[in-house]
């Protein structure tokens, strides 16, 4: 049987075990995916010992994405983020990706989104919000970032060329946007929205990247004024779907994966 996993701290409540058994089931692979739980400073020693082992492929996720980057060969992309989700063993040094910049691309993609061209208002600037922005200017959007910490907006809008704000600057913003994309942590658990309802208009997209709960209160908001709202569990599909891609060289069976996240969502 081919293993594949996570390595995370923690990785108790991660989604992508259901998402990838369902993938292998679905497509008749004999095949599992499991969580591993290195410590803190194991990163290396982590990719290591599954390269020893035979595991097949793995999943990077907090706080492992920066620090494999040593043990892998990183692809262009990864290289340029500096952080990889994805690791993909074989014969060679293990290769590292970033899966989560076509998962953000993917999730708009199939809802119909184009994003070149596109004014976008990217809101957070930590894991999910570097990625995203990386897939924004790729995909050749015009892209704003704004952030509660306005360094941290401006450190990586200078990465990428493009402007960063604080979060007083959505009101400027929101107007003349096509896309919303929040990156930031607001709306996990709590009914709390990063961006005033007053900002939203019927005319924006708004994509979220938290999916737990599946309707936070910004989709609830864009909704109520007839913008198009994109949960997070798209993002994670996609980057998940692009893994089990390039972990086994098939298309990856979207809908079963896609079903199953549903549920356990
Ligand atoms: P992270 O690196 O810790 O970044 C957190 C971001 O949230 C930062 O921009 C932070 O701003 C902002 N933030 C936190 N509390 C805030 C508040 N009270 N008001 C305004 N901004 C606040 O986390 P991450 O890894 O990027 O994850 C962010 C979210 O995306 C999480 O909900 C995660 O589950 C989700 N995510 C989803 C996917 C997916 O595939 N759908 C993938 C990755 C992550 P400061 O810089 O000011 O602290």
């Amino acid at each position: 049987m081919e293993v594949y996993g996570l390595i995370g701290h923690p990785v108790g409540h991660s989604l992508s075990p259901v998402m990838h058994n369902a993938g292998f089931a679905a497509i008749g692979r004999d095949a599992s995916y499991v969580t591993f739980e290195p410590p803190r400073d194991g990163a290396v020693r982590a990719i290591r010992a599954a390269d020893t082992l035979g595991i097949r492929g793995l999943n990077v996720t907090i706080p492992f994405k920066e620090g494999v980057m040593e043990a892998v060969r990183p692809d262009p992309i990864a290289a340029r983020v500096g952080a990889v989700n994805t690791v993909v063993f074989g014969e060679q040094e293990p290769s590292g990706h970033n899966t989560d910049i076509e998962g953000a691309l993917a999730a708009l993609e199939r809802h119909n989104v184009e994003v070149r061209g596109a004014d976008a208002v990217l809101v957070g600037a930590g894991g999910a919000g570097r990625a995203i922005a990386y897939g924004l200017v790729e995909g050749g959007a015009t892209v704003s970032i704004v952030n509660r910490t306005e360094s941290r907006a401006d450190a990586l809008a200078a990465e990428l060329d493009v402007a960063g704000y604080g979060l007083d600057a959505l009101e400027r913003l929101l107007p003349a946007a096509d896309l919303l994309i929040n990156a930031t942590s607001v709306g996990m658990e709590r009914d709390r929205s990063p961006v005033p309802r007053d900002v939203l208009h019927s005319e924006l997209t708004v994509m979220d990247a938290v999916y737990r709960p599946l309707e936070t209160r910004l989709l609830q908001d864009a909704a109520a004024v007839g913008a198009k709202p994109i949960d997070g569990a798209w993002m994670l599909l996609f980057q998940g779907t692009a893994a089990f891609e390039r972990w086994t060289g098939v298309d990856a069976p979207v809908d079963a994966m896609n079903e199953a996240l549903r549920e356990a969502l």
